[in-house]
């Protein structure tokens, strides 16, 4: 067997788990192979192409759009592509992704085209899309169900294969980084989507950027520690507004109220706005805070 692929579970041998290079450190992303279905394809072109020679892929699933997830897209050609409708538009048109990332004509924007540039990213045409609650039957026994977990993007989708118990949960993915920087995120459905999942019957949970995360107490415990980040992040961004004087997003630039500490300055201190308005649209929401002369203050 290939040293990045691994059984879960040794009653399901056509369930694999398929290792990132890196470790699936960004820019690349686990995958899990079910049966010819191959869920995501950022593991690295070098791991694909060794992949897609030992075992037929004739379908992709994908996860959600961003770039980590669908780099390796343009090496399976002859495979039927699938998505939510949701995040359709920025695969099949990838001149979509700086402006969904608020980068585009800045500086970190064009940083990220070449990157974009390097890792071989090309249009990908979606063959079909899925929705919420599908089961996709693969062999003669898999049952592989859909399950909408938006938030991290708006059509961010995880898979449950229902005999098994085995989950591929894409970016909702466990670490300590909670990530809806893009103008798509939506942190309410984030949070829900977290709750959705506590509801399911998870006995491994596979995931974008870690290891798999094996039973069903311990999914729990790490979908609760992942929320409880949102929410140490919804008490730093609080203790800077007042009642009395107005906010206003740029004031709460570069502050590291979301990122510790910022490798790629530009870029990541973008996205850490694009992630406090949506906190912000979060206490609108919920009347945490109010807008006063185009700023925020405290309820
Ligand atoms: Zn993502």
């Amino acid at each position: 067997m290939l040293d990045f692929i691994q059984l879960l579970l040794d009653d399901y041998n056509n369930i694999l788990f398929v290792r990132g290079q890196r470790n699936g450190n960004y820019p690349f992303s686990h995958s899990l192979l079910v049966g010819d279905y191959l869920i995501d394809t950022g593991i690295s072109s070098n791991h694909l192409k060794k992949l897609s020679k030992e075992y037929p892929i004739n379908n992709v699933l994908l996860s959600h759009w961003h770039e980590d997830h669908i780099s390796g897209n343009h090496l399976l050609a002859n495979s039927k592509f699938l998505c939510h409708a949701k995040d359709r538009h920025p695969i099949e048109d990838i001149e979509k992704i700086l402006p969904y990332y608020n980068v585009e004509n800045t500086d970190a924007g064009d940083e990220f085209s070449t990157m974009l540039g390097f890792y071989g990213i090309k249009n990908t045409h979606i063959d079909e899309c899925f929705k919420e609650n599908d089961i996709i039957n693969i062999g003669d026994y898999l049952k592989l169900k859909v399950i909408f977990i938006p938030g991290h993007t708006a059509g961010h989708c995880g898979f449950y294969e229902m005999n098994s118990k085995i989950a591929f949960l894409g970016d909702m993915d466990l670490t300590r980084f909670p990530y809806y920087a893009t103008i798509d995120s939506n942190l309410m459905e984030f949070e829900s989507s977290i709750e959705k999942l506590k509801k399911i019957d998870i006995e491994i949970a596979v995931v974008g950027h870690r290891d798999p995360v094996v039973g069903s107490n311990n999914v729990k415990a790490e979908l609760n520690n992942f929320k409880s980040i949102i929410q140490k992040r919804d008490e730093r961004i609080l203790s800077n507004l007042s009642e009395k004087k107005p906010i206003h997003l740029t004031d709460l630039k570069g502050l590291n109220l979301i990122y510790r500490r910022y490798n790629s300055e530009n870029f990541e201190i973008i996205s850490e706005l694009v992630m406090i308005e949506k906190h912000f649209d979060k206490f609108l929401k919920e009347d945490i805070i109010a807008i006063k002369d185009n700023g925020y203050i405290l309820n």
